[in-house]
């Protein structure tokens, strides 16, 4: 494959733009580095660049795009949207309807607030659980990336339950040691931190199902304990649910676990690809946010009825019969696909996967934690990447990475993916 004209533009890029990308992760610095691929088109599983060549999309856009691009009935939802008008700083009816739609999916969400990305909804849900309980330390888990709000850019230092170290230049020592960072799925370590700063705890955020040091389920009870545990310390439990609000079924990780979080956040796929965050829980706690509360939250962008018109038919085409079945049952075989690849040439990786999210980690066991995840092989990740990239598979630039499947994908499509992954897994093992 060429890439002439990606690698032109981003030399070009890299001129006005910081680091080339306007977002880091979009960079190919963790895949051996040089350009990253300049898209021009997307439709539906697909994605052109602008060399003219075609790939099967597994980014999603890291998640959003959950049925595909450029789907027809967003997109007419769009154009609606952009006749009338696409931001009034008034109230519309499209928000009440929306906020209706997200509390029938999860009851726990008594009231809800919309606002712009994944970032702003989690850091309100901190500033409100910290008005409602008077206290300021959050514990969350190690690895789980949160959005780039200074709070939440915290790594765990040495041993089971540490105050967070800033991850980031530019956040202060003094804003990271408001944070508590715990392994995930590590209750000794979850009940050691809340034993140590008893009393001082606001919340616990977590993500019910890790999406970003790849896909990682909760081991059987964790969820269920840290709920109880955290009400029993008198915090509040926050789930982060920007990527799997709507991503494993309709009701979201919380209707899997069967379990109320107090506050959730929500982004990515809500906005049916137009940026979008939303926040809720229980009403008692949601009052806090003013203008009914002391909490302070705005947004000019917030509700805007673009979002909300894209975001209202995204969620229509997910209430149709059969979406999850059907993720779930080309994730099944493009996972199976990839493993007996795998095992033919030799290669050693393990895939979790749950419905139509899967990452492949390349030369570990098990991944049920960070530290797990990042003793997998980047360089062979790397190596894999580049490999599905010139075989017309788009993935995710990281081996932290999920691939996510969307409505569009096909049959054939996962068929030719196992066939480049076997290909690349034959080159990898010369
Ligand atoms: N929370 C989680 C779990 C995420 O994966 C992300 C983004 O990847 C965020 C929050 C931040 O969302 P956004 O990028 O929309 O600000």
């Amino acid at each position: 494959m060429k890439f002439t004209n990606s690698e032109k533009l981003h030399q070009e890029a890299l001129q006005h733009i910081v680091g080339g990308v306007n977002s880091p992760s979009r960079s190919y610095k963790a895949v051996g580095g040089g350009s990253p691929v300049y898209m021009k088109r997307g439709q539906g599983a697909y994605f052109w660049d602008v060399d003219d060549n075609k790939y099967i999309d597994y980014l999603a856009a890291y998640g959003p795009i959950i049925t595909g691009h450029a789907h027809p009935h967003i997109a007419k939802a769009i154009a609606e949207a952009a006749t009338t008008g696409v931001l009034y700083g008034t109230p519309t009816e499209l928000e009440n309807t929306f906020a209706k739609m997200l509390k029938e999916a999860m009851p726990s969400l008594e009231k809800v607030r919309f606002n712009n990305s994944g970032t702003e909804a989690v850091m309100t849900t901190i500033r409100v659980a910290r008005a409602y309980t008077n206290r300021t330390k959050i514990i969350k888990f190690a690895g789980c990336y949160h959005g780039h709000f200074d709070a939440v850019l915290v790594e765990a230092g040495s041993g089971p339950s540490t105050l967070g170290t800033p991850d980031s230049a530019g956040v202060p020592a003094s804003s990271a040691a408001e944070v508590i960072t715990v392994p995930f799925n590590d209750l000794n370590a979850f009940k050691q931190a809340l034993h140590r700063w008893e009393g001082e705890i606001a919340a616990v955020l977590v993500e019910p199902i890790v999406g970003n040091f790849g896909i990682v389920e909760p081991f059987e009870g964790f969820l269920q304990e840290v709920n109880e545990l955290t009400h029993r310390a008198g915090a509040l439990v926050i789930y982060d649910e920007v990527i799997t609000a709507f991503r494993f079924t309709y009701g979201s990780a919380q209707q899997i676990y069967n379990i109320e979080p107090d506050l959730t956040a929500m982004g990515k796929i809500i906005g049916g690809g137009l940026p979008i965050g939303a926040y809720g829980g229980r009403k008692d706690i949601m009052e806090q946010v003013a203008p009914l509360g002391p909490a302070y939250q705005a947004g000019t962008m917030s509700g805007n009825p673009a979002s909300m018109a894209a975001g209202i038919a995204c969620l229509e085409v997910l209430q149709e019969d059969g979406v999850y079945e059907e993720l779930e049952r080309l994730g099944k075989r493009l996972e199976e696909g990839i493993l007996e690849k795998a095992e033919e040439f030799g290669i050693h990786i393990t895939i979790n996967r749950l419905c139509g999210a899967l990452t492949v980690y390349f030369g570990v066991d098990k991944v049920t934690n960070y530290s797990e995840a990042d003793a997998s092989d980047g360089e062979a990740f790397a190596t894999f990447f580049q490999l599905m990239l010139n075989e017309g598979i788009n993935l995710a630039p990281s081996k932290y990475e999920a691939w996510f499947l969307t409505t569009e994908h096909t049959d054939s499509d996962i068929e030719n993916t196992i066939d480049a992954a076997g290909r690349a897994f034959a080159k990898m093992a010369e």
